[in-house]
């Protein structure tokens, strides 16, 4: 019976990505079978919660799929010797995150200790004095945790970000986000610094560009106050957050401070975190002694968000900033820009300030007025499922009402496959998000859709010539 769960676990790695898989379900173990009941252990109380929250559902479905049996499942927390510095304590992570949004974590405090006295927190606590309160970090207000949409081109990020603000210091040093601009790398890093200072007030934390802390170092060099830059950095700082390292590569001596500071910081057991536009390896004039401590923790990339994230930014930012936006609005707008999270906020700026303006309600066809100048320029206006939609109900003489309708039916249920295989094939959008703008189909549909027109196409000669032509349409013609 134990083989059902290695199994699983082995038919899970695949869909789960061995990243995500390594870091999540294979601490945790299967301990005994009960009748029905699974004994499952975790090292510590966080990956209890981490597992149940995201992946105890995909988990028992996969054991379903493979033993015709439902299980309940009971996890105890096992610390084993490597984790237990880190669980020792009270504390509680992210007890309910939800996929969509890391806006309804409650937290406990946990009780202060500075990440340098880690090795200490076995031993019974000395009598300790009331902690002092180190100086606030330089934040932006907006950008903390409730206000991140989690989303899958995020996950990662996102998770690994909130388990270091739980948990400084311990399970992702050093924590590396990647990924390009306006995707919310800054937003998490000053998010780490709001939760850690509000938890956590005497950690001291800095906060720094690595363009400022070039020129901070460059300063401290010329004025002969080096030892104070040293002193702020590699000794009265217990967290260290730098944005956009790739800044520094190629600045030698930059370089070479940083990885002084980088050596004494995590010698020490305090929290790194860094981000950037590319991955260690791929930034050049980047020493190579620097590039490999940067992997040394996790690697976690931001990607551009899909439509349901894109739609979730929008509402929030709406709802931040008191802006009347209807679900339709929403759907529109993050279904024209595509690429950022930064464009997206300001398409929202744009038409509302457009609509209060001249006092207008703001409907897709105003969105649609004074974006699509921006949206046709700077993305070459970028071919739309409703486009191929609109074709290839055409081309079949069927409505658009049925491509996106449940009916089976042979003369629609092929259309809707091609449709869905040709917005895979020419457009970015994700399956989920093919299966939404399908009448809210689930990704599975649109991933055998895709499957079985790629395979009917060698069969059927006349069902690859309606593909080519529909396709030949789409390409010479990609405007709306
Ligand atoms: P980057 O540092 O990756 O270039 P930023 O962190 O500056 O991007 O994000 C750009 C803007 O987009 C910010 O206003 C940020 O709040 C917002 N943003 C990015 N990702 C998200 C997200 N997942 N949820 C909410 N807002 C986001
Ligand atoms: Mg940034």
């Amino acid at each position: 019976m134990s083989n059902i769960w290695s199994e699983a676990l082995e038919g899970l790695e695949p869909r789960l990505g061995a990243q995500t898989f390594d870091l999540w379900l294979r601490p945790i173990a299967l301990d005994k079978v009960e009748d029905d009941r699974l004994h499952l252990t975790a090292p510590n109380r966080f990956m209890k919660e981490w597992f149940e929250n995201h992946y105890l559902g995909v988990v028992l479905d996969e054991i379903r799929a493979r033993t015709e049996r439902s299980f309940e499942v009971e996890i105890a927390v096992v610390p084993d010797t490597e984790e237990k510095r880190a669980t020792s304590g009270t504390r509680r992570a992210c007890p309910a995150p939800t996929p969509t949004s890391a806006s309804e974590v409650v937290l406990e405090t946990p009780s202060p200790s500075s990440i340098g006295e880690r090795a200490s927190l076995d031993s019974p606590a000395p009598p300790s004095p009331a902690p002092r309160r180190a100086e606030p970090p330089k934040l932006s207000q907006r950008y903390r945790f409730k206000s991140f949409i989690h989303g899958s081109s995020n996950d990662l990020a996102a998770s690994a970000a909130w388990a270091v603000a739980q948990a400084p210091g311990q399970r992702f040093n050093p924590l590396f986000i990647y990924g390009g601009v306006g995707l919310g790398k800054t937003h998490l890093l000053h998010a780490i610094g709001h939760h850690l200072h509000e938890t956590r007030p005497e950690l001291r934390i800095a906060l720094q560009s690595a363009e400022r802390f070039m020129n901070e170092f460059i300063t401290a060099v010329r004025s002969n106050s080096f030892d104070e830059f040293r002193r702020r950095y590699r000794e009265d700082c217990d967290v260290l957050l730098i944005d956009d390292i790739q800044f520094i590569s190629g600045r030698d001596r930059t370089m070479d401070e940083f990885f002084h500071v980088f050596n004494a910081l995590y010698e020490a057991g305090k929290q790194i975190v860094v981000t950037a536009d590319r991955v260690p390896g791929d930034m050049q004039g980047m020493e190579e002694r620097l590039t490999s401590r940067l992997n040394w923790g996790l690697v976690a990339d931001v990607k551009a968000p899909d439509l349901e994230t894109r739609v979730a930014i929008l509402r929030q930012k709406a709802e931040e900033d008191g802006i009347d936006l209807s679900d339709e609005v929403s759907l529109h707008i993050a279904g024209l820009i595509r690429s950022n999270v930064r464009e997206l906020e300001g398409a929202l700026v744009r038409v509302s300030t457009f609509a209060s303006l001249k006092g207008l309600e703001i409907t897709p066809d105003f969105a649609t007025s004074v974006l699509g100048a921006q949206t046709t320029q700077r993305q070459h206006a970028p071919l739309t499922i409703e486009t191929i939609q609109k074709l290839v109900a055409t081309h079949f003489a069927i409505r658009i009402a049925d491509l996106k309708g449940p009916r089976r039916h042979k003369g629609i249920a092929r259309p809707r496959m091609i449709a869905m295989y040709l917005a895979r094939e020419l457009t970015p959008a994700s399956f989920p998000e093919i299966g939404l703008r399908f009448g809210g189909k689930d990704h599975s549909t649109v991933i055998n859709a895709c499957k079985r027109i790629r395979a009917l196409q060698a069969l059927e000669p006349e069902l690859a010539a309606n593909v080519r032509t529909l396709r030949q349409q789409l390409c010479a013609d990609p405007l709306d």
